[in-house]
């Protein structure tokens, strides 16, 4: 079937509508009362208040497309066909209510049915935890897939330390053998593995055990269903699109993007198409962070949103635009968006500002940034150790804004490696600099990082920021 996003998205909703669940509004991309995350990266996440029984819902059975922001998969985007910093993800949750018995016929109507998604049921494979014999016999034997389309999986268990858990089963979709990334024979070559082959659609938790603070496990009383489907990645697979980037949520931005470049167009160069696609990427998270109250900054949020938009704006050079141009990709973000997410469009002004803002700023040190970039890679070729210095990844952060991860990025791609001890060292003299300076600043008052008062880099607290990234890592 040729959906559109929007189409496709209803049709989820629809889908667990008609199954008695009540459709929940995406929430904001910023957590609510919960210091331990730094983004929403998942429908469940949004959850947590019904799952650890704090608060009842009005429905046990909740449908929701959320929005969903995961930085440890910042630099993949572009790089794998399948992962975005912003996506969305379609979930349907029971909260003590129903269980693998519905969940798993249920997942399986939705993909198959000729009413709803109709994909081909041969290319359809699922993995299951290896001791959860329940889900695998409901696969086998309910639902009718065969044996070699089950793949038992150890990893399978969805456990984040403390609370709830319980294994989970993932559905996979054969994108076909042109699609190998590794050889026929690879122990990776299977659903599951690491192959770009097979491309993990949905995964369906069962959440059924506590884990406890002492390590044991024991049954929930109430046992709960948390899934979670990447819409970008079946809508590639509903529009025969190669990657999630060749769908309508993504075209009309590399588009625009290449009318703002130097001629440069969409799907003619490897490296050229990299960059579109973290522009086209990155915009979309930043509007949507920004809209949801998200300003750029020196730690936490403001860091990553700082670190997408220089990653962006760099890979604009790339194509060869000059000046500031993400903030003009805003409506276009917007435009595609607001049927189900009002709220770039409606604050499009307000977002565009901040980015151009920012963007400019960025902009006066990039050229020289990049120069000198370029002459410390070549420095490090001919080095011995291969390395970049911490002190000059320092004074691309300090001086040229930028990122570190930008620079280890760089580094990378031209087989190099950058001293992180170095580079944490001129961080820790830095900010033991800052704190003697802070006494004055603090009889000032407390500010609100805002638009006009964004801080300086030099004040920049990179401390923060890794305590608060590995939380996020999943
Ligand atoms: P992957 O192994 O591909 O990184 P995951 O196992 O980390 O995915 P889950 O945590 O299981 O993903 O999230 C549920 C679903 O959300 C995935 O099956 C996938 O469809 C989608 N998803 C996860 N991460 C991303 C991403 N970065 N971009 C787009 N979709 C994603
Ligand atoms: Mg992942
Ligand atoms: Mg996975
Ligand atoms: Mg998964």
């Amino acid at each position: 079937k040729k959906l559109n996003s929007s189409e496709f998205r209803q049709m989820f909703l629809d889908f667990f509508a008609e199954h008695g669940h009540m459709v929940m509004q995406s929430a904001s991309l910023i957590p609510k009362d919960d210091p331990t995350l730094l983004w929403i990266n998942s429908g469940v996440a949004t959850m947590k208040k019904y799952f650890d029984g704090s608060v009842v819902p009005k429905n046990r059975r909740i449908t929701s497309s959320q929005k969903s922001i995961r930085t440890n998969d910042i630099e993949n985007v572009g790089k794998t066909a399948r992962h975005q910093t912003l996506f969305e993800m379609l979930g349907n949750f029971s909260v003590g209510d129903y269980f693998k018995e519905e969940a798993i016929p249920w997942a399986w109507e939705f993909l198959t049915s000729p009413k709803w998604l109709d994909l081909d049921k041969d290319k359809l494979y699922v993995t299951v935890y290896p001791k959860d014999t329940e889900a695998h016999r409901i696969w086998h034997e309910v639902v009718g897939l065969p044996e070699d389309h089950i793949v038992q999986l150890e990893d399978n268990f969805w456990d984040i330390g403390e609370g709830p858990c319980g294994p989970d089963s993932e559905i996979f979709y054969d994108r076909g053998q042109e699609n190998n990334d590794v050889p026929e024979d690879d122990p990776e070559n299977f659903p599951g593995g690491e192959n770009a082959r097979y491309l993990e659609i949905w995964n369906i938790v069962f959440s059924e055990f506590n884990h406890l603070p002492d390590g044991s496990y024991v049954e929930q009383p109430h046992k709960n269903i948390d899934t979670g489907m990447g819409l970008e990645r079946v809508l590639s697979i509903l529009q025969d699109a190669p990657t999630n980037f060749e769908t309508d949520l993504f075209l009309p931005i590399i588009h625009a993007t290449e009318d703002l470049s130097d001629g440069k167009k969409y799907g003619v160069n490897k490296d050229d198409d990299t960059s579109f696609k973290i522009i086209a990427d990155h915009i979309r998270a930043i509007s949507f962070a920004i809209g949801d109250g998200a300003l750029p900054g020196n730690n936490g949020r403001g860091y990553v949103l700082r670190r997408l938009l220089r990653r962006a704006a760099l890979n604009g050079r790339k194509l060869g635009i000059k000046d500031a141009f993400l903030y003009k990709l805003v409506p276009v973000v917007g435009d595609i968006m607001k049927s189900h997410y009002p709220e770039v469009a409606d604050q499009a002004d307000f977002i565009s500002k901040v980015i151009k803002n920012e963007e400019e700023r960025f902009g006066a040190t990039l050229e020289a940034g990049l120069t000198l970039l370029d002459d410390l890679i070549d420095k490090a070729k001919a080095s011995e150790d291969k390395t970049i210095s911490g002190q000059d990844a320092f004074k691309m952060f300090d001086t040229y804004g930028f990122p570190y991860e930008l620079t280890v990025e760089a580094a990378e791609d031209n087989g190099l490696k950058v001293d992180k001890a170095g580079f944490d060292s001129e961080m820790e003299a830095q900010k033991e600099r800052a704190r003697k300076a802070r006494g004055k600043l603090e009889s000032m008052g407390s500010q609100d990082e805002t638009l006009m008062e964004i801080k300086d880099d030099s004040t920049f607290d990179y401390g923060v920021y890794e305590e608060q990234g590995k939380l996020i890592d999943i």
